[in-house]
């Protein structure tokens, strides 16, 4: 049965909050009946196992904003399914005035949605899409001659050079909540077993604001709290952009250009979407990666007798996040010492990384393996030693996350750091002997 009032529809996608949601803004503004709907999208759930802790955590914010909009008088619609055959549905059996939304830029979520304009204007029914999740997306941030930057440091003056108060401005939805619809009997919640899932053991900690005065000086240290842990509220939109950067602002302008890396590696995507399958650099597609999963498998369960390297890999399986410098050491580990393809690496760190981000992790692992655009040199290989040695000399990090480290239990190394070293340089020079370029 078709509501006699002609609805508007919001979207929820990975701007999980209500508070300074741009999309909800104008969707609240310039309407009268607006609805807020989410969908568990199967083509995304399907690929996961049914203990993901990321879709724990969505679960639950996503009943606990149910909850808030039907104190309101309204409710959030959830579904389960394909959003096409689900929006199909709808527009089939409700009056449904328009759609808002904010924009994906990752390439499927791009396909998605071209598929659901397609659906949407057979029916005449107007869609309006807003940036919620970047303070600068697709091609807003170019060189002066208009192509995309390549290198972080230019492209951070220009962000830095284009910010206006202006874009950090709050967007108040509280101020036109009255817009909401009035749903008279509440759709009632899934259950996460409805989905196929269980509630993970792992939980997406909350932000930790304490050590952001000392950013700087702290970030580089496993061991310290120093990071502020907003990557996975980030990622799903628990967190606003625009109150972040006003914070880095206040706070700490290093943790601010690590919030400006984050919208560098958006655009590498937006422009060069090969990068989530191939090598930015397409010459290293040719580098004789060692494919060996028995090493690998050692890498992954931090048993490879690089103390650094195992207390990093355990942090993940463990907690869902790695500190940023034992990431660069763990990736670095594995497409250098161990000569692996950083697309291994990278899809191990996408299944368990509670701050997931196709463009963060493949801009980052391409980075470490010196295959990306403005890269660590393909000669710059971490010593696992040395940086235990700088970041975590008296291995506290390493004794929380390996409790058998020093007794017998603990492995030997399973490489000569120095032979794979060569190895690794050897493998490199090939590729750029074949080329005769100077990479
Ligand atoms: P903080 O240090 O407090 O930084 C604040 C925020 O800035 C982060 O939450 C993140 O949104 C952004 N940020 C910080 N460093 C980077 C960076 N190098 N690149 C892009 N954004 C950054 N970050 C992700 O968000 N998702 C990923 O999937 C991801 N994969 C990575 C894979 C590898 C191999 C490496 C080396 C780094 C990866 N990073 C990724 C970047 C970085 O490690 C994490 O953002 C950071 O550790 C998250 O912790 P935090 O929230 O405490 O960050």
């Amino acid at each position: 049965m078709k509501t006699k009032t002609p609805l508007t529809l919001f979207w929820m996608r990975r701007d999980l909050r209500l508070d300074d949601n741009v999309g909800l803004f104008y969707a609240l503004k310039e309407n009268e009946h607006v609805l807020p709907l989410f969908i568990f999208d199967t083509s995304i759930l399907s690929s996961l196992k049914p203990t993901d802790s990321r879709i724990s955590f969505i679960f639950k914010i996503i009943s606990e904003l149910k909850i808030e909009l039907q104190k309101m008088g309204s409710d959030l619609l959830v579904f389960f399914g394909e959003p096409r055959e689900i929006f199909k549905k709808i527009l089939s059996t409700e009056n449904i005035k328009n759609l808002y939304f904010n924009e994906d830029y990752e390439p499927a979520a791009r396909h998605r949605d071209s598929e659901i304009l397609k659906l949407f204007k057979d029916l005449k029914s107007p869609v309006k899409s807003y940036k919620d999740h970047l303070i600068f997306a697709k091609d807003e941030i170019l060189t002066d001659s208009r192509n995309p930057y390549l290198v972080f440091t230019p492209y951070k003056n220009k962000w830095l050079k284009q910010l206006q108060s202006s874009q950090l401005q709050e967007h108040k939805t509280e101020d036109f909540y009255s817009s909401l619809y009035k749903v008279n009997s509440p759709q009632k919640m899934l259950e996460l077993q409805d989905l196929g899932f269980v509630k993970s053991a792992i939980e997406v900690p909350p932000p930790q604001w304490e050590g952001l005065q000392r950013y700087d000086q702290l970030r580089d240290i496993p061991f310290e709290n120093g990071t502020s842990l907003v990557g996975p509220h980030l990622r799903f939109g628990t967190l606003s952009i625009r109150k972040m950067v006003q914070l880095a602002r206040q706070k700490n302008t290093t943790w601010l250009s690590e919030l400006i890396w984050r919208e560098f590696f958006s655009q590498v995507l937006w422009h060069h979407p090969r990068v989530a399958t191939e090598s930015f650099r397409v010459e290293f597609e040719r580098v004789e990666w060692r494919k060996d999963l028995k090493e690998f498998e050692l890498w992954k369960q931090g048993l490879t007798g690089f103390p650094i390297v195992d207390a990093g890999m355990r942090e993940l399986k463990n907690t869902g996040h790695m500190h940023n410098r034992v990431r660069m050491i763990t990736a670095n580990f594995l497409t250098k010492h161990l000569l692996m393809p950083w697309q291994w690496g990278e899809k191990y760190f996408a299944e368990h990384l509670l701050d997931f981000e196709l463009a963060s992790n493949n801009g980052n692992w391409q980075w470490c393996a010196g295959t990306g655009c403005d890269a660590a040199p393909y000669f710059r290989i971490f010593n696992p030693i040395l940086q235990t040695r700088k970041f975590d000399p008296k291995m506290e990090y390493i004794q929380k996350w390996i409790p058998e480290y020093s007794t017998f239990g603990y492995p030997e190394p399973i490489l000569d750091l120095d032979t794979a070293r060569k190895r690794a340089l050897i493998a490199f020079a090939k590729v750029k002997q074949q080329m005769g370029s100077n990479i």
